[in-house]
């Protein structure tokens, strides 16, 4: 494993990454909605933090980066189109932008839809894709600031990743996302059994999160809205898919 992951729940039900690069010890983490429950792991592990990568300016992703840089000195990365209301960046970067953590590539990938300037983190040789509100377990993030057809864009940049990466998202909102997705697909066996699956690792306390993408693109309704199936279980066969995408969307924000 090039890549040691670690997830720390925050706040009520945000989740943030600690990425470590084995060859060197080199450490990320990604969003900081709080200080505390972070420095506190990276004390448990001994690790000394190098990079915060943020994805999006919203608090809850955002508020502990004061106290972090303070307490560790780590280096602040975040979009350049988010510049202006993200705490300040010690690298600015736009989708395509290629950056090293220790001897670990990543890419900066451009999701934009929740917010504008929501940027994604790809690390292509470590299969993990760090996705905070764009592409969620499940889900997406409610299309704020971008429009429809931004985010169904977005969507499609998934579609491009290999199937094995895992996608780790910002939050604990499986349970029910799972309820939405089976009103769009109630008869899909893939979804079902995810559904069970979701249903015991939550009675067991368990993370929701990473999720393979093979595993989103056979059952997320936002990944899954130029599927034929899709379209006619929503009676939309002659729709686009950014129109399908639209509709599912606005049914979520209303579920
Ligand atoms: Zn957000
Ligand atoms: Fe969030």
């Amino acid at each position: 494993m090039p890549l040691e992951i670690v997830t720390i729940p925050c706040l009520s039900d945000n989740y943030v990454y600690l990425i470590r690069d084995v060859e060197t010890g080199t450490v990320a983490v990604v969003d900081a909605p709080e200080a505390a429950p972070i420095l506190a792991e990276l004390q448990a592990r001994d690790w000394q933090l190098d990079q915060i990568l943020l994805t999006h300016h919203h608090y809850d992703h955002i508020d502990g980066v004061e106290e972090l840089v303070k307490a560790t000195g780590a280096k602040v990365i975040g979009a350049k189109a988010d510049a202006h209301r993200l705490p300040p960046l010690d690298t600015a970067v736009s989708g395509g932008d290629r950056l090293q953590l220790g001897n670990m590539n990543y890419e900066v990938l451009d999701v934009s839809g929740h917010t504008i300037g929501h940027v994604a983190y790809i690390f292509h040789k470590g299969l993990a894709a760090f996705t905070g509100d764009s592409l969620m377990a499940w889900g997406c993030g409610r299309v704020f600031e971008g429009t429809m057809d931004m985010m169904w864009e977005t969507m499609q940049k998934f579609h491009a990743l290999p199937r094995a990466m895992d996608i780790y998202s910002g939050h604990e909102y499986t349970a029910n996302n799972a309820k939405f997705a089976l009103t769009i697909e109630p008869d899909n066996e893939s979804l079902l059994q995810r559904a069970q699956a979701v249903k015991a690792e939550r009675a067991k306390g368990e993370f929701t999160v990473p999720v393979g993408l093979g595993l989103e693109l056979a059952t997320n309704p936002f990944l899954r809205a130029g599927h034929i199936k899709v379209k006619t279980a929503l009676g939309m066969e002659d729709a686009t898919d950014a129109e399908v995408f639209a509709e599912i969307r606005s049914r979520k924000d209303n579920f």
